[in-house]
C-alpha cells in the first residue's frame, strides 16, 4: 500500500486512465478532480496556426474557448479570436472519437459551461467528492449557489451534442478501420480474457495506430519493465514483453472499459449526486472560478492528500503542458489556467515507483 495519497487533475480521458489504474493496480491516486473537455489540440499545429495570425505562444496571456471561438488574450491586452471552424484542423485525432464531456469517473468534475463568468460548474459524483466540497464550503475556501434548471439543460445539451457528433465519427472510422475498443459493451469476464491475451503490440494496433491514443502516459507508468517511452506524439516500446504481462493494455483508457466505470451513453453527463455553481474565496488567478486550485489548496492544507498531480507549463516553451507532482501550494497556484494541449500526466508518478523499488 502506497504512503502517497495523491489528488490529480485531468481531462475526462486522463481521469478514465486514473480510474483504470485504481481498478487494476494499487494506485496512489486518491482524489480525482476531473475537468470538462470538449476538445484538445496538437501543440505543434497550434503553433503553426498562430503563425497565420502573426502570433507566437509566448505572446499569449490566456486561452479561452467560448461560443464557437478560441479567444487569445494577449500580453498586450488585445484579444484575437480564431473561429473553432478554422481551429478544427488542429484538434487531436483522438478527440474526435471521445464521447465524454464531463469526467464521469471523477470524484468532482469542474468546468465553466452553464455558470456565470468568474464562477465554475461543479459536479459532485462520489461520497468522497461530497465530503471535500462540504469541508471546503465550511472552511470558506469556496462559496456556492444553485445551478438552475436552465443552466443544467445547457450543460446536458452540450454533452449530448459531443456524444452524438463523436459517435457518428466513431461509426465512420469503424467502417474503414478497426473497432474503437472503449465503446464495446463487453462483460468483465470477456474483458479479462482479452486482456490476458494482449500486450503492447495489441495496444499499438488497437489504440495507437488508429489515432485513439490520448497520450496520457498510463501505459508508460504501468509498465513494470520500463519498456515504454512517450515521445511528443505516441508511446513507443523497445525490448521484449514477458509473456505474462498485460499491464499497458489493461490500464489504457482507450482499450476496454470495465462495467463499473462504463456509461452506456444513455446519460450525457454520467451519474452524479449534485451540481452547483461555485467560486473561490481564496484564489483568483485560475481559468474560471479558480476552483481546481482552491480545492487542491484545501486538500493539501488539511493534509487530506500528500501531493497534487497537476499540469503546469514548461519553463522553456510557452504554454507547453508539463505534469508535476507537488505538495507546494505555490506550485499549485502557478499551474492555474488551461493549457490546450496534452502531456503524459502520469509521468511524475514513475518517481514514486522508483522510491518503492
Ligand atoms: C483541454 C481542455 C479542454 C477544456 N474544455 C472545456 C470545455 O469545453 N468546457 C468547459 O466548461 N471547460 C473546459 N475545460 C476546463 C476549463 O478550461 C477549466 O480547466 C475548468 O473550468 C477549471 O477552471 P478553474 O478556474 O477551476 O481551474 P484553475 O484553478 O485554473 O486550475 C486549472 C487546473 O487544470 C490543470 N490543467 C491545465 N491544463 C491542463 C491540461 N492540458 N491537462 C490536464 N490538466 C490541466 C492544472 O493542473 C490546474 O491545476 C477544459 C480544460 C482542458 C484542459
Ligand atoms: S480525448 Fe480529447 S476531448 Fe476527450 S477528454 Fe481527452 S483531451 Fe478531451
Ligand atoms: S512489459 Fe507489459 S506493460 Fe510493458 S510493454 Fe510489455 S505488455 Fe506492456
Ligand atoms: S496508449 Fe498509452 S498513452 Fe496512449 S492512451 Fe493508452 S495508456 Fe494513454
Amino acid at each position: 500500500m502506497s504512503e502517497h495519497k495523491i489528488a490529480m487533475v485531468g481531462t475526462p480521458c486522463e481521469i478514465m486512465a486514473a480510474s483504470k489504474l485504481q481498478y487494476y493496480t494499487d494506485s496512489p491516486i486518491d482524489v480525482k478532480l476531473g475537468l470538462f473537455c470538449m476538445e484538445n489540440f496538437s501543440y505543434k499545429y497550434f503553433e503553426n496556426l498562430l503563425k497565420e495570425y502573426d502570433l507566437k505562444m509566448d505572446d499569449i496571456e490566456k486561452f479561452q474557448i467560448d461560443k464557437g471561438f478560441i479567444f487569445l488574450l494577449l500580453k498586450t491586452r488585445e484579444t484575437v479570436k480564431i473561429p473553432l471552424s478554422v481551429a478544427k484542423r488542429i484538434i487531436r485525432k483522438n478527440c474526435n472519437i471521445c464521447v465524454e464531456l464531463t469526467s464521469e469517473t471523477s470524484d468532482i468534475s469542474i468546468g465553466s459551461i452553464g455558470s456565470d463568468e468568474g464562477w465554475s460548474t461543479l459536479i459532485i459524483r462520489t461520497e468522497k467528492g461530497e465530503e471535500i466540497v462540504k469541508g471546503a464550503l465550511e472552511q470558506k475556501f469556496i462559496e456556492a449557489k444553485e445551478f438552475t434548471d436552465s443552466q443544467f439543460s445547457l450543460l446536458n445539451r452540450l454533452a449530448e451534442n459531443k456524444l452524438s457528433k463523436n459517435l457518428e465519427e466513431i461509426e465512420k472510422r469503424e467502417f474503414l478501420a478497426r473497432p474503437v475498443l472503449y465503446q464495446r459493451s463487453k462483460s468483465d469476464d470477456s474483458i479479462a480474457k482479452e486482456i490476458s491475451e494482449s500486450d503492447f503490440l495489441d495496444l499499438k494496433s488497437n489504440v495507437i495506430d488508429i489515432g485513439a491514443c490520448v497520450l496520457c502516459g498510463a501505459c508508460e507508468y504501468a509498465c513494470p519493465d520500463n519498456l515504454i517511452t512517450i515521445d511528443d506524439t505516441k508511446p513507443i516500446m523497445k525490448g521484449e514483453c514477458p509473456q505474462d504481462c498485460h499491464a499497458c493494455f489493461a490500464v489504457c483508457p482507450r482499450t476496454f472499459i470495465p462495467e463499473d466505470l462504463r456509461n452506456d451513453n444513455s446519460k450525457a453527463i454520467g451519474d452524479f449526486m449534485k451540481v452547483l455553481s461555485v467560486k473561490s474565496l481564496k484564489h483568483s488567478q485560475g481559468q474560471d472560478g479558480s476552483i481546481v486550485t482552491t480545492l487542491l489548496d484545501y486538500l493539501l492544507t488539511n493534509e487530506i492528500v500528500t501531493e497534487a498531480l497537476i499540469v503546469d507549463k514548461e519553463d522553456y516553451l510557452a504554454w507547453k503542458p508539463h505534469a508535476k507532482l507537488t505538495s507546494d501550494i505555490d506550485e499549485v497556484i502557478k499551474s492555474g489556467g488551461t493549457k490546450y494541449s496534452v502531456c503524459p500526466v502520469f509521468k511524475p508518478l514513475s518517481n514514486i515507483n522508483e522510491e518503492v523499488n
